[in-house]
């Protein structure tokens, strides 16, 4: 196996959590979320997913302006 190499990105969030800082397991340039050992998975901030939710989360918002922000059931 060459060139097998881990992704290694740490969450962002590190309180005072005793897990310690587990990296990701995932290969490197893998897409979508990272996941370490304990099988817990995250997203990186400046990742294409993170931007294409924005996209979409913003396009929510500025459908509800432009519907005058009032639902109707
Ligand atoms: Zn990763």
């Amino acid at each position: 196996m060459s060139g097998d190499r881990l992704c290694g990105s740490k969450r962002p969030d590190h309180r005072c959590t005793d897990g310690g800082h587990i990296p990701c397991v995932l290969r490197a340039g893998h897409d979508g979320l990272h996941q370490d050992t304990l099988g817990l998975r995250w997203i990186d901030r400046d990742s294409a997913l993170v931007e294409a939710l924005a996209i979409t989360f913003a396009g929510e918002q500025l459908r509800q302006l432009l519907d005058g922000g009032e639902q109707q059931p």
